[in-house]
């Protein structure tokens, strides 16, 4: 079986190495001069490759995409993932936080071991080779580069989706899909730090809230919260950045606009909100600690001094009035974060939306509509949240689709 996979990134590798080491002739073209751009640049350059967790603990981070990838991830879970850079000489860590980490801090070690495990499995690896379109042709596929035409038995897509584009993912294949009948599910930036704030949180620059919880609400109808997470947010000269504001954006952004949700801060996630209202009320030393003071001791310094200074003065607590209460316990549990945008594609670690799930099978890849043409990876309707989830989503869909184009 002749194969062409078309993008080097994490998915096409892995699919190039399995279709080869199942014995297909494999053919992978990259438009880029090197292979696995993303991954060299991901995680920091530490490349956060999967996360301590099982193959249901993956999929059920994927949202409407859970079903579609159950099968995938339980063919090559994140133990294999794990397991199969080991035995390429890239040993592993797991974070406090779940992610995991090659023990070495470089991701340049994982894009080294999937290209040396595609070559030695005899992929034939063509960088600098930008294809621009696909079409079937009797019982063959064309693949057209800017260099040729090559004929082959099976394709696979794996060009990734429309963010980072300076990495080469600039979205080319949504058009051919679309061209071949596949339906694109709305493209939208995801993970991805969010424009706004308030002009005093502007002075907050670069202070992060190491345990929060923001939340994602529709403006109107039910108060059913659209994304809810726990963790690091990050203050910046441009709004918010930091995991829960770039795990939230997805859901801003799935939004018609983003009037119709509005994002809310819970800053002391250890205290209920009626723990939060005895503090206030404290008399143990006559209420003569100042509410800065008290805020200091659940928050950074800085954003202490900030939120006292949005009540007018920095008031000893037995002089607060119940509006300066009720307005600190606001801020406090449910910190109003104006949105105005996100830095879009251009800065989102993935792009949601993209080729419908039902119109690919889940097992193989293989397109429901145009038998040999199989694809993977992150150019498919899915996006999963900060923390390994997507390349390990990436492995999964490359590895399947590898090895039944092969056969
Ligand atoms: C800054 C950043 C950090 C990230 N960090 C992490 C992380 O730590 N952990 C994690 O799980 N995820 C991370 N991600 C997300 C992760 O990189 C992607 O989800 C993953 O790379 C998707 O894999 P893919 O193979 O589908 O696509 P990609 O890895 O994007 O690969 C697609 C490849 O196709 C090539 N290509 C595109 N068009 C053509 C064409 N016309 N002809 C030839 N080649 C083409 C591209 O150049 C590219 O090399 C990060 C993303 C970014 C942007």
């Amino acid at each position: 079986m002749h194969v062409v996979v078309i993008g080097a990134g994490a998915a096409g590798m892995m699919a190039a190495y399995a279709a080869a080491s199942h014995r297909a002739s494999v053919v992978l073209l990259e438009k880029n001069n090197k292979t696995g751009v993303k991954i060299l640049m991901s995680g920091g350059t530490r490349c956060n490759l999967t996360h301590h967790t099982d193959a249901r603990g993956i999929a059920d981070a994927f949202g409407h995409a859970k079903r579609f990838l159950q099968p995938s991830l339980g063919g090559f879970p994140p133990q294999a993932v794990v397991d199969f850079f080991e035995s390429a000489g890239v040993a592993t860590k797991i974070e406090s936080t779940g992610k995991v980490f090659p023990v070495s801090n470089r991701a340049v070690q994982v894009r080294d071991a999937l290209h040396h495990y595609a070559v030695d499995a005899g992929v034939e690896i063509r960088t600098g080779c930008g294809v621009t379109g696909i079409r079937p042709d009797g019982q063959k596929w064309l693949v057209e580069t800017e260099q040729s035409v090559i004929a082959t038995d099976r394709v696979i897509v794996t060009t990734g989706g429309k963010s980072w584009p300076g990495c080469g993912t600039t979205g080319d294949a949504y058009a051919w899909m679309t061209e071949l009948g596949h339906a694109i599910e709305r493209t939208r930036p995801a993970l991805v730090p969010l424009l706004g704030g308030e002009p005093w949180m502007k002075d907050l620059s670069g202070l992060a809230v190491d345990d929060s919880i923001v939340t994602v609400l529709p403006v109107s109808g039910k108060q059913k919260s659209l994304a809810h997470r726990r963790g690091s947010l990050l203050f910046t000269h441009f709004g918010f950045s930091g995991p829960v504001a770039m795990d939230v954006s997805g859901a801003i952004t799935a939004a018609t606009s983003v009037d119709q949700v509005h994002t809310i801060a819970d800053l002391v996630p250890q205290y209920s909100e009626e723990e939060v209202k005895t503090a206030l009320s404290n008399r143990q030393d006559g209420g003569k600690l100042k509410v800065s003071s008290l805020l200091s001791m659940w928050l950074p310094n800085r954003l202490a001094n900030a939120i006292t200074t949005q009540l007018g003065h920095d008031a000893r607590l037995a002089e607060l009035s119940k509006n300066s209460k009720n307005r600190l316990i606001q801020n406090l549990k449910r910190m109003q974060l104006p949105i105005r945008g996100t830095r879009g594609f251009e800065k989102a670690e993935v792009t949601a939306g993209g080729v419908r799930l039902d119109q690919v099978d889940p097992r193989t890849f293989e397109s429901r509509i145009h038998k040999g043409l199989f694809i993977a990876g992150e150019l498919l309707d899915v996006d999963g949240p900060i923390g390994g989830y997507n390349f390990q989503a990436a492995f999964s869909t490359g590895r399947a689709a590898g090895i039944a184009a092969s056969s």
